[in-house]
């Protein structure tokens, strides 16, 4: 996906509800899955970014399906929409 694909995606995204994909992404999960993501996010030291991207992309078929290693760095860092404070955009 080029970059303005991407933005175009994003925006589209961000437009809808004040969350980034990897958040829409956990929310279709069930609550065993949603449970191990969200551990495996806050264990910084024991798993790589690049390890949980693996695992979130496995089985999603489709380059739009897939979570891009810069978007789940901004939510592991909380960086993206779902943790920006109240009212922006
Ligand atoms: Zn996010």
């Amino acid at each position: 996906m080029g970059f303005s694909d991407a933005l175009e995606e994003e925006t589209r995204a961000v437009a809808r509800v004040p969350v980034c994909k990897v958040e829409l992404i956990r929310q279709e999960m069930n609550d065993t899955d949603r449970a191990s993501f969200d551990s495996a996010l806050l264990d910084l030291d024991n798993i790589s970014t690049e390890v949980i991207r693996r695992a979130v992309n496995h089985g999603r078929e489709g380059a739009r399906n897939r979570v891009g290693r810069k978007v789940l760095s901004r939510h592991r860092n909380q960086l993206c929409p779902c943790f920006a404070s109240e009212g922006v955009s």
